[in-house]
């Protein structure tokens, strides 16, 4: 499967219909890098970790990281963001009764929310149950386990969580061995409160140029300044490093010990 190289990690050169094909053959991990997700990544090694499983998919989640894939030579198809996914996918399997989502994230009675509008436009119960957990549960190792024993009750075999990065893909990777019924794992931020209606997505004209995280940016101020305008800013200095040749790639991480060595390959195939 072909990848594109941005900073230190490899993206999987995709689009929107392949993935989701190779999801319904295989099953598999989606994380959907973006400018925020890069920064993180070259410090935080269980991040970088959870982005290595063995089955993960990366795949391209800001029209600014195609813009840079384009920039540094080596074009990625189309961007594919969690919140076009998931409803690409639920619609994709709206006759497939094999397909059982739950959904995990977003503030009290928002899962639930987004679990009545997803079912009445699919027609059917595909999203079979909900959980939105209290602030900080991903600490209270009981609450977790309350959750993945929720989950496993479900019979679900999507789990579709949005805690925002990086909590969703450590919380995935280090609890997805445990889920028994879950073949198909999506980390997908905001997307829960997208489909509840609880949060206005992006017009589709800004998205495409790139401006989501200015549209983003005047919805939630506070919260997402310090993200858009600082901790963001790195990335664009690194990639010019990377097209001259001196891009300092940080180590590869050490295994925690949360993670099962045999289900992680750092090292990529072509
Ligand atoms: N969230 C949550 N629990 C947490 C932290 C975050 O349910 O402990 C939810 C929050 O309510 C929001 C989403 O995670 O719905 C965060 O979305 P964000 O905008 O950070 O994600 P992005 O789409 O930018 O990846």
């Amino acid at each position: 499967m072909s990848q594109v190289k941005i900073l230190n990690i490899w993206i999987h050169n995709l689009t929107m219909t392949e993935l989701i094909e190779k999801l319904s053959q295989t099953g598999g991990f989606v994380v959907t890098p973006n400018v925020d997700h890069m920064v993180k990544l070259q410090k935080d090694n269980e991040l970088l970790v959870a982005y290595h499983l063995r089955d993960t998919y990366r795949v391209c989640d800001s029209k600014i990281l195609e813009y840079t894939s384009k920039f540094l030579g080596n074009p990625i198809k189309e961007k594919i963001s969690g919140s076009d996914l998931f409803p690409a996918f639920y619609n994709y399997h709206k006759e497939n009764e094999d397909i059982k989502i739950f959904l995990l994230g977003a503030a009290e009675g928002v899962a639930r929310k987004a679990q009545i509008k997803i079912n009445e436009k699919v027609g059917r119960e595909i999203v079979v149950d909900t959980y939105s957990p209290s602030e900080g549960f991903e600490n209270n190792e009981s609450e977790c386990q309350k959750i993945v024993t929720r989950i496993n009750e479900s019979g679900a075999t999507v789990l579709a969580v949005g805690l925002g990065a990086p909590k969703q893909e450590k919380w995935i990777a280090k609890y997805k061995n445990q889920l028994t019924t879950v073949k198909v794992f999506l980390a997908i931020g905001a997307t829960i409160d997208f489909e509840a209606g609880c949060k206005p997505r992006c017009p589709k004209w800004m998205s495409e140029v790139g401006l989501e995280w200015l549209y983003r940016l005047s919805c939630e101020p506070h919260r997402l300044s310090k993200r858009y305008l600082v901790e963001s800013l790195p990335f664009f200095w690194l990639v010019l490093l990377q097209k001259l040749n001196r891009y300092p790639e940080p180590e590869l991480p050490c295994i925690p010990f949360s993670f099962c060595p045999s289900t992680l390959t750092l090292k990529e195939e072509s």
